[in-house]
């Protein structure tokens, strides 16, 4: 008998509970029992939907983030919030997010670091070390979490984040490895896993995602050391691995003494059989057989195809599961009540993941037949999903096929465009732009809500958008920026903008993802060949460009981003998706240039966060990214202005690729770095222009001109100053005009002061 189990499940709930009641009590409005009352409501909720599953995880829910929950059950908290006073939940938020519910002045401290789970959207919050760092047990919260659901009647597996990969995420403040704590560490593992035993515990899951990436010895061994220091345990230890392939790490993960291992059977099915072969006879394997990371249906007759052979060979050995935990993907597809029949037929949220893992469960323990209905069923939705129209456009697969080299190169090099694009637009030296949005007002929201539940027309959300246009153009005007925006008070969303224009994307009402803390990521849904029925920026742009006699910045969202913040197809490689985009957008770009417009920006927010997790696969990514990337926007004449936008500070890895994207202009986020990034781009000899933000849009302060004056200063020791730009970090659509008047005044005048010195 195979079993079927779960390694994780969303816990904002199907209709974002959890994030409002977060918000409602950080804000004051409810009390520290009415949010754990919401969270124990929500828990009960998720093991009644996998009531049907031999082993249920618990202590997958938290109230902020699991690897943070993690660092308070190893007694791990900033020296910082240790004294102050209120609950541990008070503590816990401060961790997280700076403060707690009625926190003002002396309880505020700075929240913990936050990066990305693996190449998941998901962030956490980053363990914080030293080597004087020393552990200590609480497990309330698990035991807590154990003892309600065993009182709910699920057969409970408590799930925690593994020593290794846990010190693999921690930053030490002091330079040190964190590995060296390892030693430490699993004492208080081990206390753990007792203190669950006695509780009444049979299995537990413990995550190391670490083992799909490149480790190197000392990591390596950490492993052997760690498990062989918890093997004595009387728990049963189910290390997970997930999110890639196991490869050089395969060997040492099938060695670890261990009860059973899961592996990721969606990233590496081609793994699979010979996982099977190396554990030995007495450890359980776990196949991730359902991607826990995309929303389609999964292809089961296939998947038992290639599962009923290893399902003979493990017997009772094998366990089946999603290949991850479903924090990833939205709660539940019932939910939706809009989306278009056939896409809805050809998705799977959580709860209808969960109901594929049974319907597999079955056909291997009981045989095809017991569930041929469903499978049946489940064949008619691919088989359409498969064949349909609406999927395949050939004009779309022949434009990709012929793509060819020259289609993305530019017509002359940068040191000849640039003196055609400097007479053409008459720029300064030290030129100043922004990077694209202007402040949504609340009024802007709501004319935008109105508009989508038809209460106000077509023709009034528009003169609303124009008059918004209107504003930031005279604003910019009165400021005396160079080159100017049109504000982006049209857009919603910088992808679901353009998705919504395209052809080959859906979109969600409920399909709600966790990004980290309360906030949540509703990505669009990419289902077919990807084309633009008509031009989608450039009314807005003309008509702000018909405002004034200053050159306007068309702007636009890459491919590249726009297949990162997306729910992708599984039907072909991710490369053809982005090409097709590419395609997409460069139409957009050439319209935009033949409607008269000398600047557009492309931005590639996510173009980083692309990167697999194994840099040995980097190449790869960063060839076809980057082409995309030159396709998009590289089909202009000279005289166009091409920028690119990137709102982060790290360049040292990939900057080779950056500059083969050949943008005129690059806007970087560098205002928190002070001007050590450019560091890289001096080293590299990047040849094009760069705008190193000199106004932090993520905080509220207001930049002074001196400040500003500085940075720049400290940008031309490292970048000859005719090829600056004076720019923010980011879009200020998040600020308030308020802020925005004073910061920009500031930022123009530090301009004047700088070319004043030149
Ligand atoms: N043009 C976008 C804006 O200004 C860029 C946003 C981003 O980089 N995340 O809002
Ligand atoms: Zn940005």
């Amino acid at each position: 008998m195979a079993l079927i189990h779960n390694l994780g499940f969303p816990r904002i709930g199907a209709k974002r509970e959890l994030k409002f009641a977060q918000e409602a009590f950080w804000k004051g409005q409810s009390t520290e029992a009415e949010l754990l009352a919401t969270a124990k409501a929500l828990r009960e909720v998720n093991w009644q939907a996998q009531q049907s599953l031999d082993w249920v995880p618990v202590g997958d829910f938290s109230l902020y983030d699991q690897v943070l929950d993690m660092s308070f059950t190893l007694g791990n908290l900033p020296v910082r919030v240790a004294d102050l006073e209120g609950s541990a939940l008070d503590s816990y938020f401060r961790v997280a997010r700076g403060r707690s519910a009625n926190d003002s002045g002396c309880n505020c401290v700075h929240a913990g670091e936050m990066t990305k789970w693996f190449d998941t959207n998901y962030h956490y919050i980053v363990p914080e070390v030293t080597t004087k760092t020393r552990f200590s047990l609480n497990a309330d919260r698990l035991l807590e979490q154990l003892a309600e659901a065993q009182q709910a009647g699920v057969k409970a597996k408590p799930v925690i984040i593994g020593p290794v990969t846990y010190l693999w995420l921690s930053k030490a403040k002091d330079q040190s490895n964190p590995l060296e704590l390892l030693e430490h560490l699993l004492p208080i593992y081990s206390e753990l896993l007792e203190t669950l035993a006695d509780a009444g515990a049979e299995w537990v899951q413990i995550d190391e995602p670490v083992l799909v990436t490149e480790l190197d010895s000392h990591w390596r061994h950490g492993f052997e050391t760690a498990y062989h220091a918890l093997k004595a345990n009387r728990v049963k230890l189910l290390v997970a691995t997930y999110f890639g392939t196991l490869r050089e790490n395969l060997q040492l993960a099938c060695n670890l003494p261990v009860a059973g291992l899961h592996v990721d059977a969606v990233r590496g099915r081609s793994e699979i059989a010979q996982v099977a072969d190396w554990l030995t006879t007495n450890k359980v394997l776990s196949v991730g057989a359902i991607n826990g990371r995309n929303i389609w249906k999964t292809d089961l007759n296939a998947t038992l195809d290639w599962l009923e052979p290893i399902a003979q060979k493990l017997g009772d050995r094998l366990w089946l599961a999603p290949s991850c935990s479903l924090l990833h993907v939205p709660v539940d597809l019932d939910s939706e009540e809009n989306l278009d029949t056939d896409i809805r037929r050809w998705l799977a949220f959580a709860n209808q993941k969960l109901d594929e893992l049974e319907i597999l469960g079955k056909a291997i323990n009981n045989g095809r037949h017991t569930v041929a209905k469903q499978l049946a069923d489940n064949q008619d939705a691919i088989d359409s999903r498969r064949n349909s129209v609406r999927v395949h456009n050939p004009l779309v697969k022949s434009a990709v096929e012929n793509i060819t080299e020259a289609l993305g190169r530019r017509k002359s090099h940068y040191a000849e465009r640039i003196g055609k694009q400097r007479s053409h637009l008459n720029l300064p030296l030290y030129p100043t732009t922004t990077i694209g949005s202007f402040p949504q007002t609340p009024d802007i929201r709501k004319a935008r809500l109105a508009f989508k539940k038809q209460e106000i027309s077509a023709q009034d959300y528009h003169a609303k958008m124009k008059a918004e246009i209107e504003h930031a153009v005279r604003e910019q005007e009165k400021l005396g920026l160079d080159v100017l925006v049109h504000g982006e008070a049209e857009r919603n969303d910088m992808v679901e903008y353009f998705g919504e224009q395209l052809q080959g994307y859906a979109f969600s009402q409920y399909g709600w993802v966790q990004s980290y803390g309360s906030r949540c990521v509703k990505p669009p849904i990419l289902f077919g060949d990807i084309s633009r029925p008509e031009a989608m920026t450039v009314a807005w742009t003309q008509y702000a460009q018909s405002l004034t006699d200053k050159p306007m910045k068309g702007m636009l969202t890459g491919p590249v981003t726009i297949l990162n913040w997306s729910f992708v197809r599984d039907d072909q490689p991710r490369s053809q998706s982005c090409l097709q985009l590419a395609l997409a957008i460069r139409e957009e770009v050439q319209d935009l240039e033949a409607a008269g417009v000398n600047v557009i920006q492309i931005d590639e927010a996510a173009l980083r966060e692309g990167l697999p997790l194994r840099k040995s696969e980097w190449q790869t990514y960063l060839d076809w990214a980057v082409e995309s990337f030159r396709i998009t926007a590289n089909g202009v004449q000279d005289e166009t202005q091409i920028h690119t936008h990137m709102c982060y500070s790290e360049f040292n890895d990939i900057i080779e690729a950056i500059a083969h994207m050949d943008a005129d202009v690059i806007t970087i986020e560098t205002s928190r770095s002070d001007m050590e990034l450019l560091d890289v781009f001096e080293a590299f000899h990047y040849p094009n222009e760069i705008g190193p933000g000199v106004y932090d849009i993520h905080s509220p302060n207001i930049p002074t001109e001196e400040q500003a004056v500085k940075l720049m200063n400290k940008a031309a020791e490292r970048i000859p100053a005719e090829r600056l730009w004076v720019n923010p970090d980011c879009g200020l659509k998040t600020r308030q005009w308020e802020e925005v008047i004073p910061a920009l005044q500031n930022m123009v005048a530090a301009a004047k002061t700088l070319r004043a010195n030149a």
